[in-house]
């Protein structure tokens, strides 16, 4: 029968919601916690878990079919193979968001990116370093280190690093100030570009579809509320990505229900709006599933 293998970061940033993003397709997984190969049981797509960076390199060679990983590894193996072409995102997946940074030291009086030509910068991302930094012109040495970065400087063996970031507390603990973005990431569902079959394909067209619906409903919100039916026309303008809601009278009331599918995340600043041009009883649910 034919099956498809997703490896997944086995323990980090990204396990959990790699692994809940997958449940919430519908797959399960017939697990033991030592192991590295999880059998699916309810959907035939099987887990790998792996080391994060390994990710990128096992859909290379063919050992599985799709990977959840960061944009910044999937980069950084695909410049390093020299392979752009061979990876595909399938799609971005709205979590591990982080940035990798140039940072130099706080005393440092640099403000921009070429006044670094020619100086030392430590990175444990040497292929998207240089090849970032190539694109603006800028001329550096690549200091290639597998981890702590951040110390680098303070030991004299970089000018300065680029590294990931999120909040930026590890750079202000190490007396670090970022100068510049040099490439956003977040985690995205990857597959291998050539040599998948037919009925795989039709199987990973399945998954998709589940994903997007997935994605689609994390984002979106049922509204429901009741509001006087000439407020309408002003309601679904301020009902955040609605076109056409669901209008029902209410009994012996001249107010109306509206209910709607929002497709844009719904803040205070919304339900606000909607009260003062009459909407009252204002609700708002998640939605659990969704297939367009
Ligand atoms: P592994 O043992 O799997 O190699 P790791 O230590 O390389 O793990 P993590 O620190 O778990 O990896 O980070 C995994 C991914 O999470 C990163 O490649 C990046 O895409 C994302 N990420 C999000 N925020 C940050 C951050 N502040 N620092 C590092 N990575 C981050
Ligand atoms: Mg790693």
């Amino acid at each position: 029968m034919t099956r498809l293998r997703v490896a997944i970061q086995k323990s980090g940033r990204l396990s959990d919601k790699s692994l809940d993003l997958l449940k919430s397709c519908g797959l399960s997984f017939a697990r033991s916690k030592d192991k590295l190969f999880w059998y699916g049981r309810d959907f035939p797509v099987d887990v790998l878990l792996v080391r994060d960076d390994d990710i990128p390199r096992m859909l290379l060679d063919g050992v599985c079919e799709l990977g959840i990983v960061g944009e910044n590894i999937a980069s950084e193996v695909m410049l390093e193979r020299n392979s752009k072409k061979d990876l595909n995102c399938l799609r971005k997946l709205g979590f591990g968001r982080c940035r990798l940074s140039l940072a130099i030291p706080e005393e440092l009086e640099i403000t921009s990116l070429s006044e670094l030509r020619g100086k030392r910068i430590a990175t444990s991302y040497p292929a998207l370093t240089r090849h970032l930094l190539e694109k603006l012109d800028l001329r550096t040495e690549i200091v290639e280190l597998s981890g702590s970065v951040e110390i680098a400087p303070g030991l004299g063996t970089a000018d300065a690093i680029s590294d990931l970031v999120s909040t930026g507390t590890t750079l202000r603990a190490n007396h670090l100030r970022e100068l510049e973005v040099l490439f956003e990431s977040e985690a995205a569902l990857y597959g291998r570009v050539n040599g998948i079959s037919e009925a795989k394909q039709q199987l990973l067209t399945r998954l998709l579809a589940r994903l997007e619906g997935v994605m689609q409903a994390r984002e979106c919100k049922y509204v429901m509320l009741h509001a006087p039916r000439e407020a309408l026309e002003k309601i679904t303008q301020l009902l955040p990505g609605v076109e056409h809601p669901s209008i029902m009278p209410l009994e012996g009331s001249d107010r109306i229900a509206i209910h709607a599918v929002c497709g844009e995340a719904v803040f205070w600043e919304h339900l606000e709006a909607l009260k003062a041009v009459g909407a009252s009883a204002i609700l708002v649910l998640p939605v659990e599933k969704m297939l367009a």
